[in-house]
């Protein structure tokens, strides 16, 4: 995301690449407004956009850099605000190379710009190149309170490249100030919000991130094993920015590690690379590093003349990151040539940017370096001073590592215990979870098979109720007669034999009569044998409301009926037999035509002794109607009861 104009920065703190996410594919926040996620997509400029911010742009010369950066404006679509602050915030992170001051101005008015505009994530990438360009022209110190602005707002609209870029550079800022467990935590939290988002490029250049914390913690093997894949991977994807950083710390490394020839080397390789990148901070960046193993190499010319050029590199620059170091490294030189006096005038300007920027690791060096100049002057309560300060900040300087390293190591145990307990937690969990569905299966199944139980059921149930409905109709249709409803004649001649074996049995009375239709020829005649029907399902009706509950009516033949009267005596059916002929009197046939009229003759029985079977009761009753007929018709005749004289089998007594 920033430009790192000093090759010491850069080494302490990179974070090349970081900065931008396509805005096409920046998932959106609940609060983002359209113009915050750059609306419709604009191939031509996000496409290239993206390619510059998460893949090349560190890569290339400044010449490179301001042709792309220029080609970029010009894909910008007119009125596009979002896009061209998008431009500009990668314009402030990369097109002042070799002017901090006016990539601060630029990364002020960029802020200032997306603030009015409402978009957040150019405020997030504004933010970042303002505190790039204030880690180097102040104190890193200053620049933390960007990065976490910038983090806070990149969470808001949840862009986590942007979170990843800002936790990068802040682990880098933590870094310098000797926070290094911080440190590597963000680091490393950053590395893995970069893989999962598949950013390969930024996960590859924040491996230095990781090496340089480690270095500074003191853990020599994890910095050479990180620096190892960092100078790798800059090789491979020629990103000159990583591998110029990279080749610095493996020169720090071996200083650290006692073994200036190789430090030199090292340094001798970074100085090629600046120089073919015409970078003047990393020039004189390397230049710094050459400095202390020309010192310990006793060539002390050299290394003055080393670092008068090394201070003019940086005051072009405009560079205040180093200027520590490199008084320090100038008095060092001076020291060893034995010019005591001008080394302690060094150290004293040393001092101020030294215990400023509040570096242990630095402090003990001016320390020490300053108390040999002390002793040499004869300046031993001065020397013992310092000697003490050394010994102070040495002493906190490992202690400091040492609880680092315990903190790094703790957290990593931490979330090795906390990797393994949601392993146990989600196995514990699919079983749960398993054994939850086999049930909520099983009790599936369950219902499934007794709702079909219960339907089957209901469908049995219904099968069976219809066919009992059916069977009955079919009963019904079987002993009725279908034009008057009343029983047909096999089923009132069954009714008859049963009343007749149970007044027998019972020795109760019984009597029949038969109904016979007067003149009905008469009527089909005239009326036709349609009005025929009618008028015979009218006289079975009438018939059916003038008799008594338990008598039965039943159709016998064309336009005669049997009525048997169970329990009735011949002189208590005579009566009803006289209701029944009013009754068919009674029944007006107007509807069916014009002062028609019918009426009924009717022959009445009681079952006597001597009948053999219904058959004999019936002609009996037979006979009576016939008499009926002969005597004018309209009325009723009781057969005759002369043969009757033998009296039911077991009669009761009248009542
Ligand atoms: P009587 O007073 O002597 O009984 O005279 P009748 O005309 O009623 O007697 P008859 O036995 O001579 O005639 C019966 C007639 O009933 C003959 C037949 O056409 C008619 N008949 C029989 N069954 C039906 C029927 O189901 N519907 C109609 N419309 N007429 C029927
Ligand atoms: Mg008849
Ligand atoms: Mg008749």
């Amino acid at each position: 995301m920033r430009q790192c104009h000093s090759l010491l920065v850069a080494a302490l703190l990179l974070v090349p690449g970081s900065g931008m996410a396509d805005p096409a594919r920046v998932p959106m926040g609940p609060f983002d407004t359209p113009a915050e996620v750059g609306g419709v997509p604009v191939p031509g400029f996000d496409d290239e956009f993206e390619r510059l911010d998460r893949g090349e742009i560190w890569k290339l010369d400044a010449v490179t850099t301001e042709r792309r950066l220029v080609a970029l404006a010009a894909l910008v679509p007119p009125g596009d605000t979002h896009r061209a602050l998008l431009y500009q915030s990668l314009r402030c992170n990369w097109g002042y190379r070799n002017d901090v001051r006016a990539q601060q101005e630029a990364a002020e008015e960029g802020l200032a710009r997306a603030v009015q505009a409402g978009d957040r994530e150019a405020q997030v990438r504004f933010r970042y190149c303002r505190a790039g360009a204030r880690e180097q022209i102040t104190t890193p110190q200053d620049a933390l309170g960007d990065y976490i602005a910038g983090i806070d707002l990149a969470r808001a609209i949840e862009n986590p490249r942007l979170v990843a870029d800002g936790l990068a550079a802040r682990g880098g800022v933590q870094s310098l100030l000797g926070e290094q467990g911080h440190a590597v935590l963000d680091l490393l939290a950053a590395q893995r919000l970069y893989e999962r988002a598949g950013d390969r490029n930024d996960a590859d250049a924040n491996v230095l991130n990781i090496a340089v914390a480690y270095r500074r913690m003191g853990d020599h093997g994890k910095a050479a094993e990180y620096l190892a894949q960092s100078e790798q991977y800059a090789v491979r994807s020629g990103d000159w920015t990583t591998l110029l950083s990279t080749l610095m710390q493996q020169g720090y490394l071996a200083e650290d590690e006692n073994r200036p020839e190789e430090a030199l080397a090292r340094y001798q390789r970074a100085l090629v690379v600046a120089q073919q990148q015409s970078s003047r901070s990393d020039i004189a960046t390397a230049h710094l590093g050459m400095a202390l193993p020309l010192i310990l190499q006793r060539q002390y010319a050299q290394a003055l003349q080393l670092l008068a050029r090394t201070q003019l590199e940086f005051d072009a620059a405009g560079d205040r990151s180093s200027q520590g170091m490199l008084d320090l490294r100038r008095g060092q030189a001076h020291a060893g040539l034995g010019q005591h006096e001008r080394a302690l005038a060094d150290y004293a300007r040393a001092a101020v940017s030294i215990e400023r920027g509040g570096n242990l690791r630095y402090q003990a060096m001016l320390y020490e370096a300053r108390a040999v100049s002390d002793q040499a002057l004869g300046h031993s309560a001065a020397a013992v001073v310092d000697l003490n300060r050394y010994i102070a900040a040495h002493e906190a300087v490992e202690q400091r590592n040492h609880s680092q390293q315990a903190e790094v190591l703790r957290y990593q145990v931490d979330a090795e215990r906390s990797e393994l307990e949601n392993r146990r937690l989600s196995v514990e969990k699919a079983a749960r979870d398993r054994q939850l569905a086999a049930l909520l299966n099983a009790r599936r199944w369950q219902w499934t098979a007794l709702a079909l139980g219960g339907l089957l059921l209901a469908v049995l149930g219904a099968l069976v109720m219809r066919q009992f409905d059916r069977v009955r109709r079919l009963r019904e249709l079987a002993s009725t007669d279908p034009l008057t409803g009343v029983a047909n004649r096999r089923s009132i001649e069954l009714h008859g034999e049963a009343a007749m074996l149970h007044a027998r049995a019972l020795g109760h009375p019984l009597s029949v009569l038969i109904l016979d239709v007067d003149h009905f020829k008469r009527i089909n005649d005239a009326c036709g044998h349609l009005a025929g029907d009618q008028v015979l399902a009218q006289v079975a009706r009438a018939c059916q409301e003038a008799m008594r509950q338990h008598d039965r009516l039943g159709r016998i033949g064309g336009e005669e009926f049997l009525v048997v009267l169970p329990s009735t005596r011949l002189a208590q059916a005579h009566p009803i037999a006289e209701r029944l002929r009013e009754a068919v009197a009674a029944v007006s046939l107007d509807a069916i035509g014009n002062g028609l009229k019918v009426t009924a003759s009717i022959g009445v029985a009681e079952l006597q002794a001597t009948d053999a079977d219904l058959k004999a009761l019936l002609q009996r009753a037979d006979l009576a109607l016939y008499a009926a007929k002969a005597q004018g018709r309209d009325r009723v005749q009781l057969a005759d009861t002369s043969q009757a004289e033998l009296p039911l089998r077991a009669a009761p007594a009248e009542a």
